[in-house]
């Protein structure tokens, strides 16, 4: 008799763990269960089983792992979800079910940027100069401390609306990528930026406006990547796939 499939967890909410998804179901070997924050209304579709919310910390998700009978976890989150990210790195060392992350790589400056570089998004807010107008492509979690900037304009882009108030000096771009290094200096000219906010998430999706901020000339404040604990690491889907053949064989 053949064997039952074996079941990978997928950890989400990027472009790159709906294409292992796609890439996964597709081969009778394996069940796809891929995991959502829910953070999103309207989420992409996923190929294969979706689960939707919070574990409720290690503790949860070590007991999701066990009652679905976990076989593999891929961590394929966003390079700055760090909590979810030690969360799967510690339920893995705890159950002894492993846990392979996929983190698309850095962007790399070169000799044409002008990025300064920060380690978190209180040091990005308080980098900005006064008087400044500021495009801050951050997420609509982490705006608050750029909207308590009184002396900066503030141009937020986000995918989904904000459940707060929006102060004066501040205006909203709702909008989900990608998008095209035109439409981003279209952007930029258009509402007169004088330095650009982004997180480094690499990618190509949301790189447009690095090349666009370069070709402008207009100054990044580049937050850099959380430390991550996990040890095995892919940076593409084909190299998660080669991985999961060599684990799951
Ligand atoms: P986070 O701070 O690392 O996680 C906070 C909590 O949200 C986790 O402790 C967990 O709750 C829950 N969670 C996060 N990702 C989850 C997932 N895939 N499945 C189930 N629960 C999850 O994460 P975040 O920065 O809020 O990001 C949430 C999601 O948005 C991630 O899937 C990430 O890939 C995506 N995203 C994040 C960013 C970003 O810049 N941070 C950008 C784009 C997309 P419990 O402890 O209750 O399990």
């Amino acid at each position: 008799m053949p064997n039952d499939p074996a079941c990978i967890l997928i950890l989400g909410g990027t472009r790159e763990a709906r294409e292992l998804a796609e890439r996964l179901v597709d081969d009778a070997r394996f069940h796809v269960i891929t995991s959502l924050a829910g953070r999103t209304g309207d989420p992409e579709p996923v190929a294969g089983e979706v689960r939707v919310g919070g574990f409720g910390g290690v503790t949860g998700l070590k007991e999701f792992v066990g009652s679905a009978r976990i076989a593999l976890v891929v961590d394929a989150t966003h390079p700055f979800a760090a909590q979810i990210s030690g969360n799967a790195a510690l339920a893995s060392a705890e159950t002894g079910v492993p846990c392979f992350q996929l983190v698309r790589p850095c962007w790399v400056q070169t000799a044409d940027d002008r990025w300064s570089h920060v380690a978190d998004i209180e040091a990005a807010a308080k980098e900005i100069s006064s008087g400044a107008r500021a495009l801050v492509t951050v997420g609509r979690q982490e705006v608050a401390p750029f909207f308590a900037r009184q002396d900066i304009h503030v141009v937020a882009r986000m995918i989904e609306p904000l459940d707060t108030n929006l102060p004066d000096h501040a205006e909203i771009i709702l909008a989900r990528p990608p998008f095209s290094q035109q439409q981003e200096r279209r952007l930029l000219e258009d509402r007169r930026i004088t330095v650009l906010v982004s997180k480094n998430s690499g990618g190509g999706a949301t790189y447009g406006k690095i090349k666009a901020a370069r070709e402008l000339g207009v100054p990044v404040i580049m937050i850099g990547r959380p430390v991550m604990r996990s040890s095995t690491t892919a940076s593409s889907v084909d190299g998660m796939m080669t991985l999961i053949g060599r684990t799951l064989d």
